[in-house]
């Protein structure tokens, strides 16, 4: 087996039983108790990827203040990535093109998905962001992330909802939904049952990874960003090369998709 290395980006909302911001934030005591789930998530990939020939690992924290992993409680053959560094990379921060594939731990559905846990894209008042013409979700734009670093996504777990938007974006992703969207409640695997399913699914993505590439799409880039306020509308407009789409769209056309990333950093 091939030596392996595995980027792993890590959000929160889609953690099995997070139902409530209150458990994704610092004060609440119910947070405590979904920062270690989470961990344990993360370290039911890891064993898979282990099993599977990963001698590197690399760990993203990547909601909220990225600070919510134990670190003595995570799998010690990872590196964890805490906090963020102000850069475009935001929850893909580390990732380049020495990483054979990307892994996604606890990501939920887009805004406007109705009954998705806790749905957002990015910040609370983005409506959504069209890339070339397709609404992405914080998935499927950190999907281009990996892309543009030449690094296949090929596990995702979090939300029945950003399950199914996962496989619009990547045709054949190992997915696992640790829970279903039911209005704005959610019925959930057991957490031991999450982590087996969890490490199953990371080592069927590695067991067919040649059947994986980055995901690229066609250039020119055309990226449209829709805000629930004008205000925010009419700050992104002075954006350099932005153009106003309508009162609550501004976009960006780029034959480089790290103009596109810069643009959007700007804007979340
Ligand atoms: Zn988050």
């Amino acid at each position: 087996m091939s030596k392996r290395k595995i980027y792993i980006s890590v959000d929160m909302e889609g953690i099995t039983g997070v139902i409530d911001w209150g458990e994704t934030e610092g004060k609440s005591p119910d947070y405590q108790y979904f920062r270690k789930i989470m961990t344990e998530e993360v370290n039911a990939a890891i064993e898979g990827a282990l099993e599977k020939g990963a001698v590197e690992i690399v760990v993203r924290d990547a909601h909220g203040f990225a600070r919510n992993i134990i670190p003595d409680l995570l799998n010690e053959n990872a590196k964890l990535l805490r906090a963020w560094a102000s850069s475009p990379y935001s929850m893909m921060e580390g990732i380049d093109n020495s990483f054979d594939a990307a892994i996604f731990i606890g990501y939920h559905a887009k805004a406007m998905t109705a009954a998705g846990t806790l749905a957002h894209t990015m910040r609370g008042d983005i409506l959504n962001v069209n890339m070339n013409g397709i609404s992405l979700s914080e998935m499927g734009w950190n999907s281009l992330i990996a892309g543009h670093v030449d690094v296949p996504v090929i596990f995702i777990s979090g939300d029945n909802l950003i399950c199914d938007q996962a496989k619009e974006i990547i045709p054949g992703i190992e997915t696992v939904a640790v829970k279903q969207g039911l209005g704005e409640a959610n019925l959930n695997l057991h957490p031991n049952k999450s982590k087996l399913m969890i490490k199953q699914g990371v080592e069927n993505a590695l067991d067919r990874l040649d059947e994986f590439s980055p995901l690229k799409w066609e250039t020119p880039y055309s990226l449209e960003i829709s805000f629930k306020k004008t205000r925010l509308a009419n700050r992104a407009s002075w954006y350099p090369g932005a153009e106003r789409v309508n009162d609550f769209t501004v976009s960006i056309q780029s034959e480089n998709f790290l103009d596109c990333m810069k643009f959007f950093y700007f804007m979340h």
